[in-house]
């Protein structure tokens, strides 16, 4: 256990558990662990940010995951969280939301093992390394909102004059509206 520590992957608190601060697994370090392997990392989120519109900021996404191996097998569970700032889909304010979510993959490099496996999905790992940042993600930009909106009861902008009615009332007679918007209207119910 000392030698292990004296590793640079690994942190200071082995002396309780060995958490690697990496978020790479060695597949032949896992496959010969007497124990689960924990990881610990953060993984950049700027190109999630680009892949929607919504998303004005977001990161680093705090990942904490415990791998194990068997049958040729690695299993790899924990969670993670991030903040993310989103702009309102109702009334368009950028806001803030903290997100976490549980991790939970499966990687292996027996192809045999792929085709055997119906049910669950099964990464396969090409080289001796799992790298879990693009997986971390992947799995980050699934759990985001759809349609994010900043408060349960946000009432959004008017569709006559644009005015945010969280923050005033404008007055308008919101019935009459654009029939070209009629259809985006009932798209935001
Ligand atoms: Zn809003
Ligand atoms: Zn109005």
């Amino acid at each position: 256990m000392v030698d292990t520590c004296r590793a640079y992957r690994y942190n200071k608190f082995c002396l309780f558990e060995v958490i690697l601060v990496s978020l790479t697994i060695q597949w032949g370090e896992l496959t010969a662990a007497k124990k689960p392997l924990q990881l610990s990392g953060s993984v950049d989120l700027a190109e999630a940010v680009k892949e929607r519109a919504d998303l004005v900021d977001a990161g680093p996404l705090h990942v904490q995951v415990q791998a194990t191996y068997s049958s040729g097998v690695a299993r790899v569970q924990g969670e993670a969280e991030a903040e993310f700032k989103f702009q309102c889909s109702r009334c368009l304010e950028p806001f803030k939301k903290r997100i976490r979510f549980p991790l939970r993959e499966m990687f292996t490099k027996d192809k045999s093992i792929l085709e055997a496996e119906t049910e669950d999905l099964i990464h396969l790992v090409g080289t001796d390394e799992i790298d879990l940042a693009p997986v971390a993600r992947e799995n980050a930009l699934l759990e985001l909102p759809i349609a994010p909106i900043c408060q349960e009861h946000c009432a959004g902008l008017c569709p006559v004059c644009g005015q945010n009615l969280n923050e005033a009332t404008c007055g308008c007679e919101r019935e009459q509206i654009d029939p070209r918007l009629a259809g985006l209207k009932d798209f935001f119910k």
